[in-house]
């Protein structure tokens, strides 16, 4: 059987294949998306989050006053183009869990307020939590709807005949001077998006590749507002009406992709000292980050093989981050423009597998 010619080939459909094949085919690109359908992938465990400031210093996350609004625009279109909503404002009630913490927010708040206010807690929500040390709101905040994007973006690329479910084959895959052959496709241009797998493909995994674990509870809480984000130990993120994500935590060592019963006690225990209202575990779920040593995206051209490209290591922000890059990294597949310095793989000595 004859196979068919595209301008783009994209292997995985995680939040990165997601946006990437979005903005390609924004720009008229015929693009094939080619994802194995793994249930956890981690765009697909992810609780959607974009939150503009992290950390015990408050520093505003890496690149956030360009990529959050890119991010929210992104989101929008595509509300509008699947019919179904994606993206909505969700700002983090941030609770400090000492008295150390709530004199470094009230300092940085004097210091430079952008993203915090003070607001003063609904009766509801402050009756909820047991708080002695006060909060912050961070505000905006987004909560991106990570099951819908996935799903809907699928359904289209489905009913554009843009779309095949399987495991890619390396195997079935040849670089030319000018495209690329996969099995009985050929492309102009092969990228791949396989989040965390990346660090086992041969054309890519000599980049610094560190991916970590996280996992999540999911949990019934009848009566909390699901119009905010709560932060303390844990994150309770609204997933779906009265049910809430909580996680999270970071493993980088001797894990596999399965729930684990010790994340699982941690977070009852930090539930039971936080919560005031009554809850139920429904579910336990847990992925692996794309994360690497760098804290950057892998995103570019390889040296050797021209037509073989990543889009890749977005780590703990890709809801923040993929949009953005996206759309950079259709302007370089298209126009040769440069890709951001601390994103481009072309930082790296990669050579020829
Ligand atoms: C517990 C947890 C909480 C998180 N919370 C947030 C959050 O609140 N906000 C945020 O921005 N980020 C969050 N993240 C991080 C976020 O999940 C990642 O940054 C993002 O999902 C990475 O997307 P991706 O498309 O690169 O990878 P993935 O989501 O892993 O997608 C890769 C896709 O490629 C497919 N694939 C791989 N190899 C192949 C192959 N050979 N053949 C076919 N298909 C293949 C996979 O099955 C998958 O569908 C969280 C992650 C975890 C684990």
């Amino acid at each position: 059987m004859k196979g068919s010619h595209y301008d783009i080939i994209i292997v995985g459909q995680g939040i990165c294949g997601t946006v990437l094949s979005s903005a390609l085919m924004e720009q008229h690109q015929k693009v094939l998306v080619i994802d194995d359908g793994n249930k956890k992938a981690a765009s697909k465990i992810a609780s959607g989050v974009i939150n503009p400031v992290t950390g015990r210093r408050i520093v505003k996350t890496w690149q956030i006053d360009t990529v959050m609004p890119a991010a929210v625009r992104m989101y929008q279109a595509l509300e509008k183009k699947l019919g179904t909503s994606i993206v909505k404002q969700c700002n983090i009630i941030n609770f400090h869990p000492s008295e150390q913490m709530q004199k470094a927010f009230k300092d940085r708040i004097a210091e430079d307020p952008t993203y915090l206010s003070t607001q003063p807690l609904p009766n509801t929500i402050a009756a909820a939590f047991e708080a002695p040390f006060g909060h912050t709101v961070i505000d905006p905040c987004w909560l991106v709807n990570l099951e819908n994007l996935l799903h809907y973006w699928r359904q289209k690329l489905i009913e554009k005949k843009a779309f095949i479910e399987d495991v890619f084959d390396f195997k079935k895959l040849e670089s030319k001077a000018d495209h690329i052959v996969y099995d009985k496709y050929t492309a102009n241009k092969i990228i791949f998006c396989e989040g965390a797998k990346g660090q086992e493909n041969p054309y890519f995994k000599q980049l610094p590749f560190a991916p970590n674990k996280g996992e999540a509870l999911l949990v019934k809480i009848n009566g909390l507002d699901n119009r905010y984000i709560y932060k303390k130990a844990v994150s309770i993120v609204p997933w779906k009406d009265a049910v809430f994500w909580v996680g999270s935590n970071y493993e980088w060592d001797n894990y596999n992709d399965d729930p684990s019963p010790s994340f699982k006690e941690k977070t009852i225990t930090a539930l039971n000292e936080w919560l005031t209202i009554p809850y139920e575990v429904i579910d336990h779920i847990a992925g692996i980050r794309p994360a690497n040593t760098q804290r950057r995206p892998f995103i570019g051209m390889h040296p050797v093989f021209k037509n073989i490209g990543i889009f890749n290591g977005m780590g703990t922000k890709g809801c923040s981050l993929a949009p953005y890059f996206a759309e950079q990294m259709t302007e370089h597949i298209l126009h040769q423009t440069p890709i951001d310095n601390e994103a481009t793989i072309d930082r790296f000595h990669i050579l020829a597998p």
